[in-house]
């Protein structure tokens, strides 16, 4: 699913700064990965590169079959649009759109018809659990259900890889817990690749895999027992 192959990336600056220092990893379909380590490790680097956001400065990224590197900018943002969803952990859905809305807004930008839209919205909202909240605008709701609702607009577009930055960071444990758990259904019902970017030791337990970074450069890649399956 997802290939890094001495992947660099500077930054340059007043000085020059080494984000990433030659990543070498390999993600199949269907695990659920995290990703952990300080302020600073790379890691956001990492995911602007797996989601086609970013290039390297040199080396190789191969997502879903697409070389990103070797890209253009109007194949790269295809691929955003077909094979990779995100979620964050301020939700970043439309205040002024109800949830319904912004569950369809892929949809939309895909050019979907709109009978389909409301199908597969519906399908979507259901399967996070929010089908009654449907209406509400995301003030109206709590947080876990506005990650829900996040949740629900990255599984309507059926990609294949769903990108998580720090997904619990702004919930308290028990939400958080759902989410993961919600998360973990999706991992095993759809077998969505998930690639988590945490601080929260109970998103990594969530994961089969944890993957450490420190320096732009991989310290730690371990199976993790009891996570996803
Ligand atoms: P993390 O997400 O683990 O905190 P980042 O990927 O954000 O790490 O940052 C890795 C390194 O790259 C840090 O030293 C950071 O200051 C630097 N960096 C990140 N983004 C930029 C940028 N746009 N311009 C310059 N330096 C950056």
């Amino acid at each position: 699913m997802l290939k890094l192959h001495d992947v660099i990336k500077t930054y340059d600056g007043k000085s020059e700064v080494k984000a990433l220092a030659g990543i070498n990893l390999a993600i199949g379909a269907g695990e659920m990965v995290a990703i952990m380590g300080p302020s600073g490790s790379g890691k956001s680097t990492l995911l602007n590169l797996l989601g086609g956001l970013d290039v390297p400065t040199s080396g190789q990224v191969v997502v879903a079959g697409t070389d990103l590197a070797g890209e253009t900018e109007k194949g790269r943002s295809l691929f955003r649009r077909s094979k990779v969803s995100y979620i964050f952990q301020a939700y970043h859905l439309m205040p002024t759109l109800k949830v319904s809305q912004n569950v369809a807004l892929p949809l939309h930008l895909a050019g979907m018809a709109t009978g389909e839209i409301e199908k597969k919205v519906a399908q979507a909202l259901k399967e996070v659990g929010l089908e009654a909240r449907g209406s509400h605008l995301p003030d109206e709701l709590s947080g876990g259900e506005r990650q829900r609702a996040a949740i629900a607009r990255a599984l309507v577009t059926d990609a294949p890889l769903l990108l998580a930055d720090e997904p619990t960071g702004n919930l308290d444990s028990a939400r958080g817990a759902e989410i993961l758990e919600l998360l973990k259904t999706i991992n095993r019902e759809r077998g969505t690749t998930i690639v988590i970017v945490t601080h929260d030791h109970n998103a990594a337990s969530a994961c089969n895999r944890l993957i450490k970074l420190r320096d732009g450069k991989v310290e730690g890649d371990s199976s993790v027992s009891g996570g996803a399956a």
